[in-house]
């Protein structure tokens, strides 16, 4: 069976003329899956009865099962989907890539693995944000981030990177706002879910939480019930943010954001989609070198090496000269800006020097702003910067021309943040948050 998700326009066409169909039809493939989510070849009504009739017994559409949707009390979900084994073509040999990563990948069974990765829906006024993941599990090892923890699993390809986000945006479209019950297109994707089981394991995490702090419920839905207007034809924003680090993962990654960003694919803006990288030079390199790309976000974290290289091991490879230098050279678009992610680490990077020493470090860049991300509790050994030293280090910033913004991430209280995707299972009892491995 051919697996046709993640195809592009040019291989969907040369597989139709494979199968001695007009080339067109590829085509028409194309749109059918990307741009009206269809999955059922028999929906497929653009193409010949016999096509469709053919492409049933010879082709697949494989998408994710969704095996949990947890729904955070400011209205985000958090999809866990499964993945069944990927094909050789999820595998990325040729980026290069920090130590372990690059081991990882080589690894010829890892390729195969079903794994479980997760995605984030974030409904806002007028917009809406989804955050995909590009691995399962990952190799950075940031060392504020509970995803770190998973190690790598596998590399996803481009048609498990695409189908998280074709799911969210399926069914978001015909859920009621505030929830995810039953929709009718959430049964039909699940209908047509097929592989699943999850291989991967997050370690063993502490059984009962009761201190995360939850912000109060925003629920902040377009669609009014029984409203039949796509959703998706509200801004919608993606960020390659999830689990994983996208730019090692380069060609299964690029292949997503072409069919992504193709106006005749998923019709997203480049202006609306961004990937976020921890600082992988080569990746970055590579990246400005490509037609087709998004905004390109820096998730830095400190404001000089010694501190970088204690939270960021992949620091110690790539550093911050090397890295600044990649970002001067990075070729921004007229509308384009970097954005560079600090997550607030209480006593760690949050103090009046690093807030001056990050105005140095910056200063050399054209066009930059920062997203000041207040760090997200989990069981690692960090504190959340109280909101004034936030206040105060955003005043910093601003005050030398720095355009900064605190960005509270959404869905703390179902581990849906930033830094928080780890497969963990959320359920609320008694009062208490008890969080244990999916
Ligand atoms: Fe990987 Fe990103 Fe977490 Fe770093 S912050 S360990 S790159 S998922």
């Amino acid at each position: 069976m051919i697996e046709l998700l993640g195809k592009s326009k040019e291989e969907l066409r040369a597989l139709c003329t494979e199968l001695g169909e007009p080339a067109y039809r590829g085509g028409q493939i194309y749109h059918a899956l990307y741009a009206e989510r269809k999955f059922d070849f028999t929906r497929m009504t653009n193409l010949p009865a016999a096509l469709r009739e053919r492409l049933a017994k010879e082709a697949r559409i494989t998408l994710p099962q969704v095996k949990q949707r947890f729904v955070s009390s400011d209205g985000s979900v958090r999809y866990l989907f499964g993945l069944g084994g990927a094909e050789e073509e999820g595998l990325s040999t040729e980026s290069p890539e920090e130590e372990n990563a690059e081991e990882n990948m080589r690894k010829p069974n890892r390729a195969r693995t079903p794994a479980s990765v997760e995605a984030v829906f974030m409904p806002s006024e007028g917009r809406q944000t989804i955050c995909i993941s590009t691995q399962a599990g990952c190799a950075v090892d940031c060392h504020f981030c509970l995803t770190a923890q998973l190690g790598l699993i596998r590399n996803l390809t481009a048609g498990e990177i695409v189908a998280q986000l074709l799911i969210a945006l399926e069914e978001q479209r015909s859920t009621p706002p505030g929830g995810a019950e039953e929709g009718a297109g959430r049964e039909t994707l699940d209908e047509r879910s097929k592989i699943i089981s999850s291989g991967a394991k997050a370690r063993p995490m502490q059984a009962v939480v009761s201190h995360l702090k939850v912000r109060p419920p925003v629920i902040r839905r377009t669609l009014k019930p029984g409203d039949t207007k796509r959703p998706d034809a509200v801004q919608t924003n993606v960020v390659l943010m999830g689990q994983g680090e996208p730019l090692l993962n380069f060609e299964p990654v690029m292949g997503a954001l072409r069919i992504l960003l193709d106006p005749e694919g998923m019709v997203l803006s480049p202006k609306h989609v961004t990937l976020s990288t921890s600082g992988i030079v080569p990746g970055i390199e590579r990246l400005a070198r490509e037609k087709v790309r998004p905004k390109l976000a820096i998730s830095l974290n400190a404001s000089n090496d010694e501190q970088r290289d204690a939270v960021m091991p992949i620091n110690k490879k790539y550093p911050l000269r090397a890295l600044m230098e990649a970002c001067k050279n990075y070729p921004l678009r007229q509308w384009e800006h970097l954005t560079f992610e600090y997550v607030m680490l209480g006593g760690v990077n949050d103090s009046t020097d690093d807030a001056r020493r990050l105005v140095h470090l910056l200063a050399p860049l054209k066009r930059v702003k920062v997203n000041l991300i207040p760090w997200n509790p989990g069981e690692l050994p960090y504190r959340e910067s109280a909101t004034e030293r936030v206040e105060e280090f955003r005043g910093i910033l601003t005050d030398k021309g720095v355009p900064a913004f605190v960005r509270y991430s959404r869905g703390r209280d179902v581990m849906a943040a930033c830094g928080q995707l780890a497969l963990l299972d959320v359920s609320s009892q008694n009062g208490l948050v008890s969080i244990a491995p999916s």
